[in-house]
């Protein structure tokens, strides 16, 4: 089979217009096109070739940006909104340099790729997920590892394990009662049949993506904001304001910048859904 550059490139831009396009979905309107009657391996074959043809240009870009003197590896993440970043020659200081919001969401899932041994079977599920070694370069991405790193930071007075942003408040506060998130059915337990379970965003004010990470069967937890604090504060330095939405009855601390951001990308979920780990980490990073 046979597939152009063109038509890979078509695929690209318009599945960045239109997230919830699958690939099979185009092989089969490239098929009736060309009067070829679809046939499943021809789907497999276009996402080879989709693959193939994102690493070439993900290696053409990152020659581009070294061209550009953009060597820092974290040059995307500490530019990723020009209004926020971009610094004025005799700029006069401000009070804050950056005004974000944190928040998850939990519409990019992606089902855990389990069998039985038999359907009679008491014991539990295996994974049969396919080992892949392929990984993203994108500094906004933050990995397992380092989100885990902060799995113990919270000292939880109620050994919860993992915590919550509140655990270690000596003094109570209004908003724990207003905190939708800290509902037990929505929290601390892992969602069944999900590995990822959903996507916790750092964005700023102008609604750009600064960086994101997985949740991983769980609901929103205490390391995903603290993860993408600490990382904020470590490479860029300064006075901050920053709006964690937990769903406080205050107008005052409510921001909903990250919710405006799901909204486009929630049209990701019909793809992320049966992907494999590296094809969802692909499609999150395309469209961020
Ligand atoms: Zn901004």
């Amino acid at each position: 089979l046979g597939i152009s550059f063109n038509t890979l490139e078509y695929f690209r831009v318009l599945t960045s217009r239109c997230p919830q396009l699958s690939i099979q979905v185009f092989a089969k309107t490239v098929c009736e096109i060309n009067s070829i009657a679809f046939r499943p391996h021809y789907r497999d074959q276009f996402s080879a070739a989709i693959d193939a043809f994102l690493e070439i240009k993900r290696r053409s870009h990152a020659r581009l940006e070294k061209a550009l003197g953009r060597t820092d590896p974290l040059w995307s993440y500490k530019n990723a909104c020009v209004p926020c970043t971009y610094k004025v020659a005799d700029e006069a200081p401000m009070t804050y340099i950056m005004q974000s919001t944190l928040d998850g969401n939990e519409s990019l899932k992606r089902m855990k790729r389990v069998k039985k041994p038999s359907a009679e079977s008491d014991e539990p599920a295996i994974s049969i997920e396919r080992p892949d070694s392929r990984t993203l370069d994108n500094a906004q991405y933050m990995s397992e590892d380092y989100v885990n790193e902060f799995k113990d930071e919270n000292e939880a007075p109620t050994n919860v394990p993992d915590g919550s942003p509140v655990d270690a408040l000596e003094k109570p506060t209004p908003c724990v009662d207003k905190w939708a998130n800290l509902a037990a059915d929505s929290t601390k337990k892992s969602v069944g049949n999900f590995q990822e379970t959903g996507l916790f965003l750092h964005a700023c004010r102008h609604g750009n993506a600064l960086a994101y990470c997985d949740m991983i069967e769980s609901g929103e937890r205490a390391k995903y904001p603290l993860s993408l604090v600490s990382h904020l504060l470590t490479n860029i330095p300064g006075p901050h304001i920053i709006g964690y939405d937990i769903g406080c009855g205050f107008s005052t601390t409510a921001t909903n910048k990250c919710e405006h951001v799901f909204s486009q990308s929630n049209g990701l979920a019909r793809c992320t859904r049966l992907a494999s780990r590296f094809h969802r980490r692909q499609l999150i990073d395309r469209w961020f």
